[in-house]
């Protein structure tokens, strides 16, 4: 076998079929849809790379584990089985399960946060800021300059900047800052990684200032392969020995188990300090269960406890942002631009570079997701104006600084094949770019219309 070539390393057991329409059929059910991603049927997208979030493929050791489920509703020992993983891996006092990683955020915040609480981050994912406005407190994203520019080649674009958080202390206080947070990898800012050197510095400013640090570790594993990869002093140590040294750094974390627990549902919220255990715990009753399954059947936690470690196998790793790079590089060498370095879980399109001729006022990332679907059947998600454009108090409409087409890469899902078609759709749209229509917002409106916007194409002379 090729020296240092990147594997599968596993095979197909059950397969799963897809449907390839014909292009008519695709024209057909992309009007239907409204020209928006998300009214479409998964039963007429040959890839689907709207999120990689519960998405994932189980290993047949994940399915024998679910018949194991015991579904006791006190002291089940899926638990057992849930915690000892969770204990090996992360090393917490207390772990809590929770039915997804919003779960375990609503549940954490809604106890420490306060109205007039600042809760800083490297940057806050959708649902980690939206529960903490919903507590009356205000996110704020303290990541590094570099993040905000897609050509900069910084190996840990995820990093906090540790003087913006030195300067945020000293301005509102500790008082009002009830925990640090630090996502890894970094989804909001394209999944890019956060240093050891990084998470051990705003742990120490953390800890100077008597505040709890916590870690949203959805995709733990992915962050620490790259640590291996890019840190001087990690080639040699397992993602395993990675991942306990990081994760003694903080107080406690809140997950996704969607992500690097390889499962199709679960969270997971764990903590050291034993006050804040015992008021989670009891908001956890109210809102999610028992705390032996909070949220969950017993096989949900049989299933979590048996992804967990596999997240963790360097083989797995390898291919897993391998397949990520693939699609991301071969991007590249037909010249669609990328944001870059190509991040752990997607790869995204840079939409205004691709069609510089369409104004931001009529979409040009939907445009181009819109067009991936009608060449190959692919499905991504438009990050650009339907999702964050708006108005401001004199009436001007505010536009994002990125137009990004998203195209997230589910675990354990896809084939070569599969990406070299997702590369093929692009390189058809990257030929046509001066042609593609634009659109015009017909239905949907607020914060979230990209989920139920309706559109229309604007044709060009
Ligand atoms: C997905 C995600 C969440 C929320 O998890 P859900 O299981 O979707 O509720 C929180 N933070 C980050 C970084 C995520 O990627």
């Amino acid at each position: 076998m090729q020296e240092g070539r990147v594997l599968p390393p596993y095979r197909i057991k059950v397969i799963e079929p897809i449907s390839i329409l014909s292009l008519d059929e695709r024209r057909d059910r992309l009007q239907e849809a409204g020209y928006n991603m998300f009214h479409l049927r998964s039963k007429d997208v040959y890839v689907d790379l709207l999120t990689d979030s519960g998405t994932g493929g189980m290993s047949q050791d994940q399915w024998s584990a679910i018949m194991r489920g015991d579904e006791s509703y006190a002291g089940s020992r899926s638990y057992e089985r849930f915690r000892e993983a969770v204990d090996e891996i992360f090393g917490f006092e207390y772990v809590l399960p929770t039915h997804q990683g919003r779960a375990a955020e609503n549940v954490l915040f809604s106890t420490v946060v306060k109205p007039g609480h600042i809760v800083p981050n490297n940057m806050h994912f959708d649902t980690t800021r939206a529960n903490i406005l919903a507590n009356g407190g205000e996110p704020v994203n303290l990541v590094i300059d570099e993040a905000f520019d897609p050509s900069n080649l910084h190996p840990f674009k995820g990093n906090m900047d540790p003087e913006k958080l030195r300067c945020l202390i000293a301005e509102v206080g500790a008082n009002r800052i009830p925990v640090v947070l630090m996502t890894i990898t970094n989804n909001s800012g394209g999944g890019q990684p956060v240093s050891l050197a990084n998470l051990r510095e705003i742990s120490a400013i953390a800890r100077e200032n008597g505040l709890p640090f916590f870690i949203d570790a959805c995709r733990f594993a992915e962050n620490a392969y790259f640590i291996r990869e890019r840190e001087p002093g990690y080639a040699d140590k397992s993602p395993a020995a990675i991942v306990r040294e990081i994760f003694e750094l903080a107080d406690g974390m809140t997950m996704s188990a969607k992500k690097d627990g390889l499962v199709n549902i679960g969270g997971i919220l764990a903590m050291n300090d034993v006050e804040t255990y015992e008021m989670t715990r009891t908001r956890l009753i109210l809102m999610e269960g028992f705390p032996t399954y909070g949220g969950l059947a017993g096989r949900d936690l049989e299933a979590i406890a048996v992804g967990l470690r596999e997240a963790l196998d360097p083989l797995y790793l390898a291919d897993r942002v391998g397949q990520v790079r693939y699609l991301g590089e071969g991007l590249k060498s037909i010249g669609v631009p990328v944001i870059e370095p190509i991040g752990g879980h997607a790869v995204y399109i840079d939409a205004r570079a691709l069609v510089p001729s369409i104004p931001q006022s009529e979409f040009p990332a939907l445009s181009v997701a819109n067009e991936l679907y009608l060449a190959e059947g692919v499905r991504g998600v438009e990050i650009g104006s339907v999702m964050f454009a708006h108005e401001s108090d004199d009436g001007t409409v505010q536009y994002p600084k990125m137009e990004l087409v998203r195209l997230a890469i589910p675990r354990r899902m896809y084939m070569r094949e599969h990406f070299d078609v997702v590369i093929d759709a692009a390189k058809s749209v990257a030929a046509k770019c001066d042609s593609l229509p634009g659109y015009r917002l017909i239905e949907g409106s607020g914060p979230l219309r990209h989920f139920v916007a309706r559109f229309m194409p604007l044709h060009r002379a």
